[in-house]
């Protein structure tokens, strides 16, 4: 009875650890299976433009008293394509975001205006109808988000009743430079910013 046992348990064990061998052969799986292809979430603009944190350009106007007018006509089938803050001549305009003053520009329609680019180097901001400009700027210079870099005022075409700084946004396309890109409406990013 023993002796019969014996010869039984002997390839047993044999089986045992052979099959113990396989296993610390066989490869092991580093990572779980990835998982199913999806479309990659559809980031637009307006998120991308939301999540600069931007300030109110104008110092002392409240995110509530912004209104949008993006979409507001300029004649001949033209659309605004910005916002327009309204504040008393003066007022100091300041930078939306973190960045560096791309171009000091004095143009027809803008006046005294200048472009900021932001410090991803993503998006341009153009600020428009300045009374003047903050002592000293000058083209290449970082600026800090709040910083004062102009005033409020009517060069250009705006109307001298109603001094305001229009304020457009460009997503760059790649290029690095400061005109072009596709135009954003900024009002959602500055009202909800917090
Ligand atoms: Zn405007």
């Amino acid at each position: 009875m023993g002796t019969h046992r014996r010869l039984v348990l002997v390839p047993a064990l044999l089986v045992l650890v052979h099959a113990s061998t396989l296993q610390l052969t066989r490869p092991v799986p580093l990572a779980p299976a990835p998982p199913a292809l999806r479309p990659a979430p559809t980031t637009t603009p307006e998120q991308l433009l939301a999540d600069r944190g931007l300030a109110v350009p104008v110092k002392g106007v409240p995110r509530h008293r912004l209104k949008d007018t993006f979409d507001d006509g300029r004649g001949k089938g033209r659309k605004h394509k910005a916002i327009d803050i309204m504040a008393a001549w003066g007022t100091p305009v300041v930078a939306a975001d973190d960045g560096r003053i791309e171009k000091i520009s004095r143009n027809r329609g803008g006046g005294l205006s200048l472009y900021q680019v932001d410090s991803s180097g993503r998006f341009v901001y153009y600020y428009a109808h300045l009374a003047g400009y903050a002592d000293g700027l000058r083209e290449g210079q970082d600026v800090r988000r709040g910083d004062v870099i102009g005033y409020v005022g009517t060069t250009g075409n705006a109307p001298e009743s109603a001094p305001h700084l229009h304020f457009a946004v460009m997503l760059l396309k790649g290029e690095k430079r400061w005109w072009g890109g596709e135009v954003v409406n900024p009002y959602a990013a500055l009202r909800d910013a917090s």
